[in-house]
């Protein structure tokens, strides 16, 4: 096995819960190791995620930001432009980000919903990915993971769902869900 540094591109997908918290969980690996983090959320922004105050410890080693409005009406003609809008906004910091090689990590977090809902265009996000720094580490995730990501991808993890606390009616806890 050869121990070279290199950077590598993973993915969080499947329908179980734990892909964004899996990220965070790398991020705080990697902030750990004295690297830096960008951790971009696509389409969330009306939930207050726990998350968003326990990075501000670490300054400018680990920022994370909402991109979104938190709730997307999808289905063709009714997505709302606003919401397009927004995701190209994201992907257009994700992008730049990734190839300024001034973040260490960024992670993408919930970009393969925006993917799968055709607000953004999975051949457009493979060939940033194609050209980013060879030492960047990029890490995307939500469920549906487009296949030209998951081919060009070097880890992939499928959550599956055996059970969530949703199904007996539990609603979302904080500190576990957000
Ligand atoms: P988490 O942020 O907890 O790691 P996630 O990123 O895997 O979850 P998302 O698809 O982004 O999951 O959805 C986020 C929210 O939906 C979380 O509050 C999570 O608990 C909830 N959730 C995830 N999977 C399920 C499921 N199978 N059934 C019901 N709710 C779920
Ligand atoms: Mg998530």
């Amino acid at each position: 096995m050869a121990d070279t540094r290199r950077g590598l591109i993973l993915i969080n997908t499947g329908a179980g819960k734990g892909k964004t918290t899996a990220a965070l969980g790398t991020a705080l690996r990697a902030v750990g190791n004295g690297m830096k983090v960008l951790m971009l959320q696509f389409l969330k922004g009306s939930w207050h995620y726990g998350e968003l105050d326990a990075v501000e410890a670490f300054g400018g080693n680990f920022v994370l930001k909402q991109m979104g409005r938190g709730f997307v009406k999808v289905g063709g003609a009714e997505t709302d432009p606003e919401d397009i809008r927004l995701v190209e906004e994201a992907w257009a910091e994700a992008r730049a980000a990734i190839l300024s090689g001034a973040w260490d990590l960024v992670v993408l977090d919930e970009i393969n919903y925006a993917i799968s809902y055709k607000m953004l265009d999975a051949t457009v996000v493979a060939e940033t990915l194609r050209e980013k720094p060879e030492m960047v580490h990029v890490i995307l995730t939500g469920r549906n993971a487009h296949p030209l990501l998951v081919e060009l991808a070097d880890t992939v993890t499928e959550m599956r769902e055996v059970k969530h606390a949703y199904e007996k009616g539990i609603l979302a806890q904080r500190g576990i869900e957000y």
